[in-house]
């Protein structure tokens, strides 16, 4: 009797101490444990490469990875769809509301002065939480990494696309670096200048492609392909102007009503009432001498504009916008409409039609000729530093992306 009470006591004690484990289990230890995990991390980001250029510009290199990789089907990026936030959100995993970096220029309310190309990113880097793991780490032409964990960082010119690729290869041998995060700018101002659907696109498409097979043709001849997982992505897509302009700009409309606007650094006054800021949407903040009747009123001016949605707090907190740092308010044209430029040639994103990217994971550990449904490009860095083992910081918005690997 007196044994069986000591043995079910026992069992209670085994079993406390086993649940205490799973729960002090870190986050990174889990499936991927039972795998060989990656050695090195190639990331790369084509700036404004839609992920329907690989069809429609027929890619060699980028489909052989497909083939050999992961395909996210539906891959999509945060809100504005703009570069500086977007590259942010990718090297952090992190939303805006987290990051502070909510557009290429943005409105300090605490400083109250523009930022233009704003860096002071809150959120960890993929870099940084790799360096805290020992890593050895490098970045070329990836901004929102330099001075933000990186050993090395270069800058090789952003549409410079053969030396780019040279740069990584010389990283990867002089520097021995395991991680480098990239980006080819060219598909971003080819995109700008000549639109999405020029032949100067499939060019630069092409080039891109060429170089993406140039390095993986490094990584196979320097025996680093068994230990690499590599993940492609892009920072947004890209619309051409052929499309209806909306009825009316914003800026025009509460000038008439008598507000002041400032659209740029060199317009703000201390009577200043309003900030619209133009990139594809209108991102709109408040001075503190507005009254609320007057936000009603101005908002209710922005609504009238046919062609184009009002996105109010709400709406852009529930996309992961900064507080204050994304706009009080954001103008947004609709599907098939643009605010400005109609007819003109080339291109523009910053709305949800450009909110497309193009993801790919290839690589150690990652399943061959598969497909994911959806991934967000907030999920890339909870990924691949789930793939290695490396804890994910809590600054990380996004989830591991687990259905890739094998
Ligand atoms: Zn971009």
């Amino acid at each position: 009797m007196l044994f069986n009470t000591y043995i079910k006591i026992l069992i209670k004690e085994v079993l406390l101490v086993i649940c205490i484990l799973f729960i002090l289990c870190p986050y990174s230890y889990s499936a991927s444990d039972n795998l060989k995990k990656p050695e090195y991390i190639l990331f790369i980001t084509a700036d404004g490469f839609r992920p329907d250029y690989v069809e429609k510009y027929n890619t060699p290199h980028l489909k052989s990875l497909i083939k050999e990789g992961v395909w996210v089907e539906k891959s999509t990026d945060i809100f504005p769809t703009l570069t500086t936030p977007n590259m942010t959100s990718l090297v952090t995993g992190a939303y805006p509301r987290t990051t502070h970096i909510a557009a290429n220029t943005q409105f300090d309310s605490i400083q109250q002065k523009l930022v233009g190309g704003p860096r002071d990113n809150k959120a960890v880097t993929i870099a940084e939480a790799l360096k805290a793991a020992g890593w050895k780490t490098a970045a070329v032409n990836q901004f929102m990494l330099e001075n933000r964990g990186v050993d090395t960082y270069i800058s090789a010119g952003y549409d410079n696309s053969e030396k780019i690729t040279n740069v990584v290869i010389d990283i990867l041998k002089k520097d021995k670096a395991r991680f480098i995060g990239v980006i080819y700018g060219v598909t971003d101002s080819i995109g700008h200048k000549n639109g999405p659907n020029s032949p100067e696109m499939k060019k630069a498409v092409l080039s891109v492609d060429k170089e993406i097979g140039k390095l993986m043709e490094y990584l196979k001849k320097s025996g680093l392909a068994d230990k690499t997982i590599i993940c492609i992505s892009s920072d947004h897509g890209m619309s051409d102007f052929n499309k209806k302009q909306a009825s009316a700009e914003p800026a025009d409309i509460l000038r008439k009503a008598g507000y002041k606007v400032a659209t740029a650094k060199t317009d703000f006054q201390p009577d200043t009432q309003i900030i619209l800021l133009s990139y594809g949407v209108r991102i709109l903040y408040f001075m503190p001498n507005v009254s609320e009747k007057e936000k009603q009123d101005i908002r209710q001016l922005l609504t009238q504009i046919r062609g184009a949605e009002v996105l109010d707090r709400k709406k852009l907190d529930a996309l992961g916008c900064h507080d204050n740092l994304s706009g009080d308010l954001i103008v947004s044209p609709l599907p098939g409409y643009v605010m400005s430029g109609a007819g003109e040639p080339g291109g523009y994103h910053g709305t949800f039609d450009e909110a497309r990217t193009i993801m790919i994971f290839s690589g150690t550990g990652v399943k061959k000729g598969a497909t994911l449904k959806e991934g967000r490009n907030i999920d890339i860095v909870p990924t691949l530093l789930y793939s290695v083992g490396v804890k994910v910081p809590s600054t990380v918005d996004g989830k591991p992306l687990k259905g890739i690997f094998k």
